[in-house]
């Protein structure tokens, strides 16, 4: 049997976590199997459902890399499907006509499917009477489309979030009254939050799109993602996407919910940048700064990738760039306030950053070991401590206490604004 699985949002809101990692399974699965994955988009509520979650749902899924190889299919444009489908019911007496909605009338009986993670599951149909297939507007009901559509896509596996499994027994019960056999299905848990409750926005960001702008690579958030739910056995953690798809079985997925993991997916994060090559991470660097209007037209490659070097051990996300390196990229320096009074406003902190510039404007090149050659140089000269003279000089060029290396980042900055940010601290700030 070929592997065919599906992913079917509803356009009706963005891409949600949850959502995603649906997906993901799905994807993974298909490609595990060799088989084949299709994106549907369950647009029948045409009310709730918009372009711009539409929108956003591929994006976030083409930033995730995955991708459909079949679809993106609309629900809303079969609806002839779904009328056939009803009309078959009608004339066989198990669906009738009730103020222009179409019921199917439910028999009492137990009805059970197996499920790859839960086992075998049981219901009473007298727990849901009455199914609509169609609405009085003429639109079909969720459950009702479903089964149609995942039986004309010959659907193999339906691999969808525990809160569906009370709506499968229902549509277990439409697939044997239109004769069509039954996929197998797989209930994957929830995913929650840390205080053990649903996902939700008050415990952190819930769609894709919010991960995604702050920067987090596809690769670490896809491998994340994985192991929310799902296991490659060994307690192994770091697992890139080619030998997800290679180890990827629903045997190994879990029947409790999953908790997200803010520092968990941090830390993969930081691994995944850590093992992004200098040129690679430049480009997205690049891209990033751009987006943000940070870069001027015209960058240097080899420039921007000697940051990436210096930063790539040190940045959670691609967000840290922005929220504390533009000093690299803007002139327009953020000095915090707490770290110019304590650093740069002290007796002699002025005069030494004259010196220092001075010494500096005479150096031949600006390269690392020339600059920290020329202010250590200073430093012994004036027989100052060098905390008490690296500091300020901290302060001076990037605003901020903390920095990564200063003398690499003197050199990155270049001579020119490295004269400039002195000048200015010695006569404006260190007074
Ligand atoms: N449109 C449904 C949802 O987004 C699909 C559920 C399913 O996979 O059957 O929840």
């Amino acid at each position: 049997m070929s592997v065919r699985t599906r992913f079917a949002p509803s356009p009706t809101g963005t891409l949600h976590v949850g959502s995603a990692r649906t997906a993901l399974f799905n994807w993974l699965f298909a490609k595990h199997h060799q088989g084949t994955f299709i994106l549907r988009i369950e647009d029948t509520d045409q009310k709730r459902s918009q372009s711009v979650f539409l929108q956003d749902i591929q994006e976030s899924l083409a930033y995730l890399g995955i991708a459909a190889d079949e679809g993106p299919v609309f629900q809303s444009q079969r609806l002839p499907l779904y009328q056939q489908a009803v009309e078959r019911l009608l004339s066989s007496g198990e669906a009738v006509r009730e103020e222009g909605a179409v019921i199917f009338q439910v028999k009492p009986q137990s009805v059970s499917f197996n499920d790859l993670i839960h086992g075998t599951i049981t219901v009473e149909t007298s727990l849901f009477e009455r199914l609509v297939l169609m609405k009085s507007d003429g639109t079909p009901t969720y459950n009702f489309a479903c089964v149609v559509d995942d039986a004309d896509m010959r659907i193999s596996h339906v691999i969808r979030g525990d809160d569906h499994i009370a709506n499968t027994p229902k549509q277990v019960v439409l697939y044997q009254a239109l004769g069509l056999p039954l996929p197998l299905f797989a209930h994957i848990p929830l995913i929650v939050g840390a205080d053990r409750a649903r996902l939700s926005k008050r415990t952190g960001a819930t769609a894709v799109a919010d991960y995604r702008a702050v920067g987090y690579l596809p690769e670490a958030f896809v491998n994340y993602l994985a192991l929310l739910g799902w296991s490659p056995g060994g307690n192994r953690e770091l697992v890139p996407t080619e030998e997800l798809i290679q180890l990827f079985d629903l045997t190994r997925a879990r029947k409790t919910a999953a908790q997200f993991d803010q520092q968990k997916l941090d830390w993969l994060n930081g691994q995944y940048l850590k093992r992004t090559s200098a040129e690679q991470l430049a480009g997205l660097f690049e891209e990033r700064l751009r987006s943000h209007g940070l870069l001027s037209n015209h960058v240097d490659k080899a420039w921007l990738a000697r940051i990436a070097v210096l930063l790539k051990d040190r940045l959670k996300t691609l967000q840290d760039l922005e929220e504390e390196h533009t000093f690299f990229f803007t002139d327009a320096v953020q000095y915090q306030e707490e770290s110019v009074a304590q650093f740069l406003r002290k007796p002699g902190v002025a005069d030494f950053l004259r010196g220092l510039k001075e010494r500096l404007s005479a150096m031949q090149t600006f390269d690392t070991p020339v600059v920290e050659a020329a202010t250590r140089g200073l430093i012994a000269e004036r027989q100052l401590q060098p905390k008490d003279a690296i500091h300020p000089v901290r302060v001076a060029l990037t605003g901020r206490s903390v920095s990564p290396p200063l003398f690499e980042t003197m050199s990155i900055l270049g001579r020119e604004r490295v004269l400039n940010r002195l000048d200015h601290a010695a006569n404006h700030l260190a007074q």
